[in-house]
């Protein structure tokens, strides 16, 4: 088998493998990035996947970026030269009513409460008092998202802690938020279904009723605080520009190369050995793929001390029992929303362009139900859903006159009592059947489409459950803990092998800060620092 040499081998071409590898690559290492699928950009990837519509771009996972904004990535590693750009559309998301209302949660919170006003006054008075309340701890929070989890920038973080202790009188309200279960925060502040509904269905990241899951409510005060923008292209433009950087910088990428095992010889790492043989070695590894799947499988047994084995073996991936069931689809003309923009029209007396906006409509009443469900095993019924028409806001994606939709349901069963190989047709007609309610004959303009279960998304992209998220987001695998306090420096007992990806701090999404973190690391270690 042939045998290649480098300073550094990255397992994983998401969008965080690629970042590890041009910030190493950037720093004069020699570094290969080695990507199972036949594509980089994981579960950011953009690829057309239909024969019959050859230049209809599809988004295989992530859409909406936020946290990506709130780092200095982009500028430090010159993804603009590279061919990265932006849109911020506003608005970014708009909550639909099977009876044709809608309300759009625009960039401006004052617009949206002022939107908010027409079903009730009181929940727009709520809203601004929430926004401004979680918005003063958005920037101690982002401080702490950007540093290293165990060896934090403390003066950075004593800038974040003063400018929230600026605010006394609101800190008690916070505590509470973060406290509360997610759905017990939004009952207890807000009366109408208009307000519950998208407060619910935006971010559907834990169990509803679980303790502690308000936090999740932060990302209102990241869209209002940052905005949320949707790269050009599709999402595979972001990791084609760090492909450029990386190549600028003298790295390579090798597709269609799966990793088997990590090399390791006397607790130190050598290199990787693909699924055929063919080995690679290096005196750094960095996994950017799923760390629960990295330690467990491809790590050779026996490698890691009693503890290390026991957190690794515990790393926790969707103990909700619920993950994502995604379908795409080709249109050859492009969608109407006839009944939701006379609405519009006629009672917020506006033109806005609601094919623009992602979109949820799962009412409130549903949520915990959604979610117990999963929990036993069934399919909910509506389904949790999330869509996206991503040719309005980047026309770039389809052809001329056109259309795509990227639907996502956040909260399918991951081990339902009737097995997914035969629920995932009645899945797919329970979604089409509700989708109907609000874009007209989609059916009938259908080219072609893709229905992605949970057990599909979990080969495609190697991760449990295709769990998005790759290692559950509770406050206790936050920052130290994150995926387990063994692991949360990003280092491992094997020598010269780390861990990057959405499985580690600071969180998952298309944040790129875990790729960014771990090259640091990484750089710091093999220069010989602590
Ligand atoms: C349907 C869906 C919708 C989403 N929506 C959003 C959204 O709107 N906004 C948002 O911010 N986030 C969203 N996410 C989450 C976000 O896309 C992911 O958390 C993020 O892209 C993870 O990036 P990553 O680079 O850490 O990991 P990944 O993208 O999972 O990359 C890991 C890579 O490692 C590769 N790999 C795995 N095993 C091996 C191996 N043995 N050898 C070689 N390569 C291997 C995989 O093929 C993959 O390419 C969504 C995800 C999905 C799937």
């Amino acid at each position: 088998m042939t045998t290649t040499t480098n300073d550094v081998i990255v397992i994983g071409g998401g969008h965080n493998g690629m970042i590890a590898a041009c910030y190493l690559a950037k720093a004069g290492r020699s570094v290969t990035v080695v990507e199972a699928l036949p594509t980089i950009g994981g579960m950011s990837a953009t690829n057309t996947i239909f024969p019959e519509a050859p230049d209809h771009l599809i988004n295989e996972g992530g859409l909406d970026v936020t946290l990506l904004r709130c780092s200095n990535i982009v500028k430090e590693l010159a993804l603009e030269k590279y061919g990265f750009g932006q849109i911020v559309p506003d608005p970014p998301y708009a909550y639909l009513n099977q009876d044709g209302s809608s309300l759009c949660i625009w960039r401006d919170p004052v617009k949206t409460a002022d939107e908010i006003k027409y079903f009730s006054p009181k929940d727009a008075k709520a809203y601004i008092e929430f926004v401004n309340s979680i918005s003063i701890m958005m920037d101690g929070v982002l401080r702490f998202m950007r540093t290293h989890p165990t060896r934090p920038n403390l003066i950075d973080l004593a800038i974040g802690g003063a400018k929230m202790l600026a605010h006394p009188s609101k800190l008690w309200g916070l505590t509470r938020y973060l406290s509360s279960s997610h759905a017990e925060f939004i009952e207890e502040t807000f009366e109408h279904d208009m307000v519950r509904g998208p407060l619910a269905s935006m971010v559907p990241f834990l169990p509803i009723e679980a303790e502690s899951t308000g936090w999740a409510l932060i990302y209102f005060a990241v869209i209002h605080g940052v905005g949320v923008s949707r790269i050009i292209g599709g999402s595979g433009g972001l990791t084609d520009a760090l492909a450029r950087c990386l190549a600028a910088h003298g790295g390579t990428v090798r597709t269609s190369a799966k990793v088997d095992q990590i090399i390791v010889d006397n607790n130190r790492v050598r290199g990787v050995e693909l699924v055929g043989g063919e080995r690679l070695y290096a005196d750094t590894v960095i996994s950017a793929a799923n760390a629960k799947v990295t330690l467990l499988n491809m790590v050779p047994k026996g490698t890691l001390p009693h503890k290390e084995q026991i957190q690794a073996n515990h790393i926790p991936i969707a103990t909700g029992r619920a993950s994502s069931f995604k379908i795409d689809i080709a249109l050859r003309e492009q969608v109407r929303m006839t009944r939701h923009q006379a609405w519009r029209k006629q009672h917020m007396g506006d033109d806005t362009d609601l094919r623009i906006p992602g979109h949820c409509s799962l009412p409130y009443e549903n949520h915990i139900k959604s979610w117990n469900d999963c929990m036993a095993g069934r399919l909910p019924s509506p389904l949790h859903n999330f869509t996206i028409f991503p040719a309005h806001a980047d026309p770039t994606q389809v052809p001329k006159g056109q259309d795509s939709v990227w639907y996502w349901c956040g909260v399918a069963p991951t081990q339902p009592t009737e097995p997914w190989a035969t629920l995932k047709e009645r899945a797919t007609r329970e979604a089409y059947q509700y989708m109907s309610q609000f874009y007209d004959d989609i059916e009938g303009i259908e080219i072609a489409r893709r229905v992605m279960t949970p057990d599909d998304l979990a080969e495609h992209f190697n991760v449990p459950f295709g769990y998005v998220y790759h290692v559950d987001t509770t406050v206790s695998r936050f920052g130290p803990f994150r995926p387990s306090p063994a692991y949360a420096d990003f280092t491992t007992p094997v020598e010269g092998l780390f861990l990057s990806g959405a499985s580690m701090h600071p969180c998952a999404g298309i944040a790129g800060i875990p790729g960014q973190l771990a090259a640091r690391v990484a750089l710091r270690k093999t220069a010989g620092g602590k």
